[in-house]
């Protein structure tokens, strides 16, 4: 794979600080059931690099000790983590709203048949990777066979109560653009979705979150490989808007990785740039218990015009919806 790393280092992108916590992302590890072609932490069925308990427990002293009231759990797929669950019921047992950053896919795995049951009855938001409401685009990216089971896999959650309107159970569903263009209108793009979703399959959600591509891990190096890459760094600078500026997901936002080790986002954290704590890098979650992170600068490179080209790009998508 190429490395983008030196393609990114040398950027004029602006300096931007933090303002105050409200999510803690952690990211438990890259072990997946998928290696889809976009993925941005290179996760699949090979990964052995999963978040063990200690660091689980040190998760859980980090939301006692704080406001924060937002856990997003990532992966890979997280749930293949033996600490998902006691990490979400424990989470939850503490008033805080848990996300999980869920493959669809996952539901048909081995081992997993009641976990739709398990986050329903938990409220957990499920945000769901479907790139496409069209079959052939999602396999090409993802894999042969996944739409349909992603198809099975949302009939499932709906049945549940997931996506319906007036339910508090959050069904999200993320696109990313096959390429390197940039995400068209999340509203627009939203329409489409429900319209072809609920007409064909008679499947609902609650709302569409459109995510730019980095031009990082396996897609960037993809983009490397067909000349493509500078092209892709052009178009994000181009379209760069500084109104995106103020919403950008670091701002509000800390991500873990399997090590508890933190970064400003989950992008840094693949790209290994560490949040700056004193100017000190390689901190720890257990370092920041008790540590008001307010004003603290944020690790920028040129990847970061990802999440400022035009509508904006973040976790919770369009920056400008
Ligand atoms: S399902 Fe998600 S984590 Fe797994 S390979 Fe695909 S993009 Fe990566
Ligand atoms: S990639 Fe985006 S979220 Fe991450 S530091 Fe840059 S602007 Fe912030």
């Amino acid at each position: 794979m190429h490395a983008t790393l030196p393609l990114i280092q040398s950027t004029d992108f602006p300096p931007i600080r933090r303002r105050r916590l409200e999510t803690l992302q952690v990211n438990l590890g890259y072990r997946c059931n998928q290696s889809c072609l976009h993925c941005h932490v290179n996760a699949g069925p090979n990964r052995t690099e999963q978040m063990d308990a200690a660091t689980a427990d040190t998760v859980l002293d980090f939301l006692r000790a704080s406001e924060v009231r937002r856990l997003d759990i990532t992966g890979g797929a997280p749930e293949l983590n033996p600490q998902f669950r006691r990490l979400v019921a424990e989470s939850v047992e503490l008033g805080v709203h848990v996300m999980d950053r869920c493959n669809l896919t996952i539901l048909e795995e081995p081992g997993q048949e009641d976990l739709a049951e398990f986050l329903a009855a938990r409220r957990v938001e499920v945000i769901a990777s479907l790139p496409c409401y069209l079959e052939d685009n999602v396999d090409r990216q993802r894999g042969k066979g996944v739409f349909e089971k992603s198809i099975r896999a949302l009939r499932r959650l709906n049945a549940l109560g997931y996506g319906r309107e007036g339910s508090e159970l959050e069904l999200c569903l993320v696109y990313n653009p096959q390429g390197p263009s940039l995400p068209p209108a999340q509203r627009a793009l939203e329409t489409d979705y429900r319209r072809h979703l609920s007409e064909r399959y008679g499947v609902v959600f609650t709302r569409l979150l459109t995510l730019a591509n980095m031009p990082i891990q396996r897609f960037g190096s993809t983009l490397v490989t067909k000349g493509q890459f500078n092209d892709y760094m052009r178009l994000l600078r181009g379209a760069h808007r500084d109104e995106n500026l103020d919403g950008v997901m670091c701002r509000s936002l800390v991500s873990v990785d399997w090590q508890g080790q933190v970064y400003d986002c989950d992008f840094n954290q693949m790209l290994g740039l560490p949040l700056r704590v004193n100017g000190t890098p390689r901190a720890g979650l257990a370092d920041l218990i008790g540590r008001d992170l307010e004003g603290n600068p944020i690790a920028v490179m040129d990847h970061c015009y990802g999440c400022t080209a035009g509508q904006g790009s973040g976790c919770g998508g369009a920056l400008a919806a």
